[in-house]
């Protein structure tokens, strides 16, 4: 279908077009899987920029994955050619706000070179502080905390406004408290974690309207794809970007609470301007108190919100699916693109209905799979594809079984000619994965896992990452204790305690303070010797910086500071390896302009990717899946207890349950030509076999079109029957019997376990626990 006009809009359809070429005012693009809204959001940035509205730095375009963000600026690349120089702000929030907090750190008690903490450096952290308040950390963990503390600041709530009521619920009331100390300590060591990045952004436009005004001139045109999965934070963020600088006569005060603007004179005192979220907000003293015009139609305000901006509000384009909210555990607000046209009066909301990217069996069953959710506004999906093959369903032995199936399926796809990079493996959980990579590693397969930062979060690397951190942050308090005494140099846990004392009293990082120590006689002479020594490699270390490229100081690090040598005289079975991913770092930081770079990307990353021109399966969570597309697409696992998960469903009920089936039909709607489901009757969670059940899901596929098949891998599924209304009972050819020793072993230890019985859903209540960290896992930074 030739259309006139630029290149880039040959092909779209109708829908597509308008929301591409529909500049002006806000946008949503409400539609389901696979029906372009991220091709349109590019479009958009192309016709942007040809139509010459707005230079590349004055856009800003959010994706939800760094992957995303990479993927996006390759097509638009391709779409404009060699035509623009720059390249818009196109990243996720976390790293958008984490640019913008750079420039103006000193705004907010930080300096440019801060450090992002990961979990663990986090929790760390919160254990000194529970240790200074004497909470025991057996009652109150440091990891639940660190949790709240996350959760709080997803709705972007700082130490002062969270609500009495929760800040108390830790620690013996203690809860508000930590927080305050937590974050004038990660002020200290120079530190930001993951939430800061967005939240302190927040303070920072809250604090200084001078330089939201800056950015909200600046950014002309706002993008935001997965608009369904923002979170408070997220949203008040946009908020304040969005709305269109002070010229448009509205007071600052109105927008950003607390701000005062002498400048501009409030037209229309009776409509301020909230950028709703209460929680988020200090809503007190604002102008125009009483005054309630918001009421009636239209969906409910989010608390405190008492009526629609009325400032002119940015070219803003957001695109999401109400079906594919997927993040709600994590504090995403499905509601923020339910009450789009509210929030932004005006708004053009556009519809696509034609899905370009499965084929008919397969948006068949993902469509009637999700009709089984209730709260949804429904919509239409068709396909002008072929119908293709039947999604199937294989049952297995057991979890082995299953992924010595897929993996030869894998196989059979791989000889008849596949690309690997075609394939995917999209697991509930990330334990399930390690079943794979040993498969794969037998095979011989080449894969990759994304969206964990497995690889970083290895002992080895991170000690590694910890030498570099300092190098590049002195105050980097958390990273030097890592690495003290490591290897063992006689600083032990006495050294450290004391280097903490001086520290804090005089209130400087721990690496200055040693500094200081080496200079008195408080150490013993063994350990203030090789204190000093440290410290020196790490002034040579940082003044070589500026003639050496970041991946050879690397190598003169990890070589004399005695760490690879470290590994090298050690006998364990690991020790090999171990040397492996350290010269594989090295290797990885060649990626990067320099060492500053590098780290931030680390503590940025999801996305692990092999050899970026290897051909490789991918394996990785539901969640990090978002937004992605395969020829082949595997999913294991579907089991009552794994998926959906029982602790989701025990914590949050019938909400819950939807929500694990959104992520059932994100599964699905990854596939563009086979979809493979797999279930096992047995699985092993850290070493206790369960009896489990198929997934419920699974019986809410259409029959027709959906393929029950026999597993490959094994001699077939050997179960029992006995699983109530599944149609999954009757199916004579998984019924061939079972006596291989994982049977016995199984058969034994849930005889053990469970004194002989076995009740299947019971099966997982033991192992809940290990779900606890699985829940949308997209690794330790997954929070995008
Ligand atoms: P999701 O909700 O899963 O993120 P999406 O709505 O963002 O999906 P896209 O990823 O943009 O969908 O598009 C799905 C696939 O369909 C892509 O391969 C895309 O290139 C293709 N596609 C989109 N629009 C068209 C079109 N008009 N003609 C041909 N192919 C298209
Ligand atoms: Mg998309």
């Amino acid at each position: 279908r030739a259309a006139a006009g630029p290149q880039y809009l040959t092909g779209l359809n109708p829908e597509q077009r308008e929301a591409v070429v529909s500049l002006d005012g806000p946008v949503l693009v409400l539609a389901g899987a696979g029906t372009g809204k991220t091709r349109v959001l590019t479009t958009r940035i192309a016709h942007i920029l040809s139509q010459g509205r707005a230079r590349p730095h004055e856009i800003l375009s959010v994706t939800f994955t760094n992957k995303a963000a990479r993927e996006m600026k390759l097509r638009l690349g391709q779409m404009l050619g060699q035509a623009v120089e720059g390249m818009p702000w196109l990243g996720t929030f976390h790293s958008i706000g984490g640019r913008i907090l750079r420039i103006h750190a000193e705004l907010v008690q930080l300096k440019s070179n801060f450090t992002v903490l990961d979990v663990d450096d986090q929790v760390r952290l919160l254990k000194q502080l529970l240790q200074a308040e004497n909470i025991d950390d057996k009652r109150w963990p440091a990891r639940m905390l660190a949790g709240l503390i996350d959760g709080w600041k997803n709705r972007g709530l700082t130490p002062a406004q969270v609500p009495a009521g929760e800040a108390a619920v830790f620690g013996n009331g203690k809860g508000g408290k930590l927080y305050a100390s937590y974050q004038e300590r990660l002020k200290i060591l120079n530190a930001a974690d993951f939430g800061d990045l967005l939240l302190e952004n927040i303070r920072l436009f809250r604090e200084h309207p001078d330089v939201l005004r800056q950015y909200q001139n600046r950014f002309k045109f706002i993008l935001v794809d997965e608009y369904q999965d923002t979170n408070v934070a997220q949203y008040l963020w946009l908020r304040l970007l969005s709305q269109a600088p002070s010229r448009a006569g509205v007071p600052l005060s109105a927008i950003i609470p607390g701000a005062t603007d002498t400048a501009v004179v409030a037209e229309n005192a009776a409509s301020p301007v909230i950028p709703g979220h209460a929680e988020g907000v200090n809503t007190e003293g604002r102008d125009g108190e009483g005054s309630s015009p918001a009421s009636g139609s239209g969906p409910p305000d989010h608390p405190g919100m008492t009526s629609p901006p009325q400032a002119p509000l940015k070219n803003i384009c957001c695109v999401g699916d109400d079906d594919q909210s997927i993040y709600g555990w994590r504090g995403a607000e499905v509601d923020n693109i339910l009450r789009f046209d509210h929030d932004f009066p005006g708004a053009k909301v556009i519809r696509l209905e034609r899905n370009y990217r499965s084929t008919g069996h397969i948006l068949a069953a993902a469509s009637h799979l999700i009709a089984h959710n209730e709260g949804r506004l429904g919509k239409t999906l068709r396909t002008e594809d072929v119908d293709g093959e039947k999604v199937t369903v294989t049952g297995s032995w057991d979890s082995e079984e299953e992924a010595r199936a897929i993996g030869e399926e894998i196989e059979d796809l791989q000889r008849s000619g596949e690309n690997l990079n075609e394939i995917a493996i999209l697991v509930r959980a990330s334990f399930q994965m390690r079943e794979f990579e040993d498969r794969f590693v037998t095979l011989g397969l080449s894969y990759r896992v994304i969206g964990g930062p497995r690889f970083y979060e290895r002992a080895e690397i991170r000690d590694a990452l910890a030498y570099l951190r300092v190098i590049n942050s002195p105050a980097d308090d958390l990273a030097f204790e890592r690495i003290v005494n490591v290897p063992k140099r006689g600083l032990g846990d006495a050294t450290v305690q004391m280097l903490h004392d001086h520290a804090r009293k005089r209130r400087i990082p721990l690496f200055e303070a040693a500094r200081a120590v080496v200079e008195t006689d408080e150490l013993k002479p063994k350990a203030r010797g090789s204190l000093r020594e440290l410290i020196l490699h790490f002034d040579r270390w940082r003044a070589r910086r500026e003639v050496t490229s970041h991946t050879e100081l690397a190598e003169i690090v990890l070589d004399e500071s005695g760490y690879t040598d470290m590994w090298q005289k050690d006998r364990s079975a690991d020790a090999a390896g171990r040397l492996d991913n350290l010269k594989e770092l090295v290797r990885s930081m060649e990626e990067f302009e320099n060492l500053q770079g590098f780290l931030e990307h680390i503590s940025l990353v999801m996305d692990r990717d092999g050899g970026p021109d290897e051909e490789a399966v991918s394996l990785m969570t539901l969640h990090s899946a978002k937004g992605l597309e395969f020829d082949n697409v595997f999913l294991p696992g579907w089991e009552e207890g794994l998926f959906p998960s029982q602790r989701t469903l025990d914590e949050q009920g019938r909400a819950g349950l939807e929500e694990e089936r959104r992520l059932a039909h994100v599964g699905l709607t990854r596939a563009r030509r086979r979809a493979k489901l797999y279930f096992a009757t047995n699985r092993r969670i850290h070493g206790t076999w369960s009896t489990t059940i198929p997934s419920r899901f699974l019986d809410e596929l259409p029959s027709p079109n959906v393929e029950i098949t026999e597993s490959k891998g094994g001699s077939g599924w050997g179960g029992s029957g006995g699983y109530g209304a599944s149609r999954f009972d009757n199916v004579e050819s998984f019924g061939s019997s079972y006596t291989t020793p994982g049977w016995q072993r199984a058969q034994a230890n849930r005889a053990k376990n469970r004194g002989g019985g076995g009740q299947a859903r019971g099966g997982f209540d033991e192992a809940q626990s290990s779900y606890g960290s699985s829940r949308g896992e997209t690794g330790g930074f997954a929070r995008n």
